[in-house]
C-alpha cells in the first residue's frame, strides 16, 4: 500500500495552488458580497486547462482520473476558494462521457474543454419530490420526432452561467411502473436557446451562501431524440451511474474546506493573545482543532482509497458514500473550532470565517444530504431493512 502522492498529483497540486494564489480570500468575499459568480477564476481554470481534467485526452480533455480530479477540488477550497463550478462540470460531463452517443461527445466535449461551453447545471430536483427522485413530475412527452417537456425544477445551479443544462424528466407516467427507477430519461439542453425561446424560465433563489441556484419553469420546451442522452426510461440509473463520482467530489471540497479552517484557526489561536498568552495554549482552544484535524486525515483516507476504486473500475459506492459523509462532517467540525477560535472575530467578514462556514454547512444537505448517504451504507452495504 502506498500512501504517498504520485509525481503527477503532486505537480497537478503545486500548480492549483500557484493559480489559486491570484484569487486571495478578497476576490471570494466580494464575490460573495455581490452573490456574483466567478467568471474570471473560472475561466483561468479553463484555460489551465483543470475543467476539462476529467475529458478524456481523445476530446481534447486532460484524461486524468478521480484520484487527480479530487486533488484539483481541494486545493481549490483549500486555498480559500470555492470549487462548486468546478465540480459541477466535472461530475455533469461524466454521464454525457459514460452515457452519451458518440455524436453528442465529438459534438459537445472538444468544447466543453476548450471553454467555449459551459454544461455546469444539473436539473433534478423537484420540489414535491425532495429526496425521492424517482418522483419527479417534470415530463418529456413524446410527440413523433420530438419531446415536449413542462414542468418544474427548483435548486437548479448556475443556469444563469451555464449553456447547457443536463435534465431529468419523466417519459413514462409513474403510475404505469412496475419498477419505480425506470421511466426516467437525461436529457441535454441548449439552455440559453430556450430561455430565448420562452420555454424556459429561470428564477434566482436567494441563498445564504454565493451559489447561483434557481428555479426553472419549464413550458413546452422541445427537444429531439439527438438530444436524449443514454437510452430513454434509463434516465435515473445513468444519474446513478454518476452519483460515485459527485460524492468523492464533494468528500475533496469538505476536505479542502476543513483544511482551510484549521490552518486559519492554529494561526490565529497561536498569534491572539488573551491573559497573557496565546489562546491556542489553552486546551479547550486547541482539542476542537486537533480533533478536527483528526477526522479530516481519517476521511482523507476513505476519500483516496473511493478515487482509487473509482479509476480502478472497481465498485465504490460503500468507499465513496463514507467519504462524502466523513467528510463534510469533519469540515463542519473544523468550522466549528474556527468559529470558537475566533471569538467574535468570526463573525467579521473580512476574516472569511462564517463565509466559509455558511459554504461548508451546504456539503451535510446537498448534493445529498447525509441522512440519504447514512440511508445508503445502512441499506445497501449492511442489508438493513429499507426505508424507502
Ligand atoms: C444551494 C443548493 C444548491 C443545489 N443545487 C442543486 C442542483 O444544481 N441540482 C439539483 O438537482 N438539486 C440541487 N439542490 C437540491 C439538493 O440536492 C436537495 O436540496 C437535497 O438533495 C435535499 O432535498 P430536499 O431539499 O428536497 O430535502 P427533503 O427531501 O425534503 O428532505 C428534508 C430532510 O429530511 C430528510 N429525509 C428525507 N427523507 C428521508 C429518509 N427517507 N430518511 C431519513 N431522512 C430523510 C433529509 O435528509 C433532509 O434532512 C441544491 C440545494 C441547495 C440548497
Amino acid at each position: 500500500m502506498d500512501f504517498r502522492a504520485t509525481p503527477e498529483q503532486q505537480a497537478i497540486q503545486a500548480a492549483v495552488r500557484d493559480l489559486c494564489a491570484k484569487y486571495p480570500d478578497a476576490y471570494w468575499r466580494d464575490l460573495d458580497r455581490r452573490s456574483a459568480y466567478p467568471d474570471e477564476f473560472v475561466r483561468a481554470l479553463t484555460d489551465a486547462g483543470w475543467l476539462a481534467a476529467l475529458i478524456p485526452a481523445e476530446y481534447g480533455g486532460a484524461g486524468l482520473g478521480m484520484a487527480e480530479a479530487s486533488v484539483i477540488l481541494e486545493e481549490i477550497n483549500t486555498s480559500g476558494g470555492n470549487a462548486a463550478s468546478a465540480h459541477a462540470q466535472m461530475y455533469t460531463m461524466g454521464t454525457l462521457l459514460r452515457h452519451g452517443s458518440a455524436a453528442q461527445k465529438e459534438r459537445i466535449l472538444p468544447r466543453l474543454a476548450k471553454g467555449d461551453l459551459r454544461l455546469q447545471a444539473f436539473g433534478v430536483t423537484e420540489a414535491e419530490a425532495g429526496s425521492e427522485t424517482t418522483r419527479i413530475k417534470t415530463f418529456a412527452r413524446r410527440d413523433g420526432d420530438r419531446y415536449v417537456v413542462n414542468g418544474k425544477k427548483i435548486f437548479i445551479s448556475r443556469t444563469l452561467q451555464s449553456d447547457l443544462l443536463l435534465l431529468l424528466a419523466r417519459t413514462t407516467p409513474y403510475e404505469e411502473l412496475t419498477d419505480k427507477t425506470q421511466g426516467l430519461s437525461v436529457f441535454l439542453v441548449d439552455l440559453k436557446a430556450a430561455v430565448a425561446a420562452g420555454t424556459v424560465k429561470i428564477s434566482p433563489i436567494e441563498t445564504m451562501l454565493n451559489h447561483h441556484t434557481t428555479e426553472l419553469f419549464i413550458d413546452g420546451l422541445v427537444l429531439r431524440p439527438a438530444d436524449l442522452v443514454g437510452t430513454e426510461g434509463q434516465g435515473f440509473r445513468h444519474i446513478i451511474d454518476s452519483w460515485n463520482a459527485e460524492r468523492i467530489l464533494i468528500a475533496s471540497e469538505s476536505l479542502g474546506d476543513g483544511r482551510w479552517f484549521v490552518e486559519r484557526a492554529a494561526r490565529y489561536a497561536s498569534e491572539r493573545i488573551v491573559f497573557g498568552r496565546p489562546i491556542g495554549a489553552n486546551q479547550g482552544v486547541q482539542f476542537p482543532i486537533a480533533q478536527a484535524h483528526a477526522q479530516l486525515v481519517a476521511a482523507g483516507l476513505v476519500r483516496d482509497k473511493a478515487a482509487w476504486l473509482f479509476d480502478h473500475g472497481e465498485p465504490c459506492g460503500d468507499e465513496a458514500n463514507t467519504a462524502k459523509l466523513l467528510a463534510s462532517q469533519a469540515a463542519w467540525a473544523a468550522g466549528n473550532a474556527a468559529m470558537d477560535a475566533f471569538g467574535g472575530y468570526a463573525y467579521a467578514k473580512e476574516f472569511d470565517i462564517e463565509r466559509k462556514f455558511r459554504e461548508t454547512r451546504l456539503f451535510l444537505t446537498a448534493p445529498v444530504s447525509n441522512n440519504l448517504v447514512l440511508a445508503y451504507i445502512a441499506e445497501h452495504v449492511l442489508g438493513l431493512p429499507r426505508s424507502y
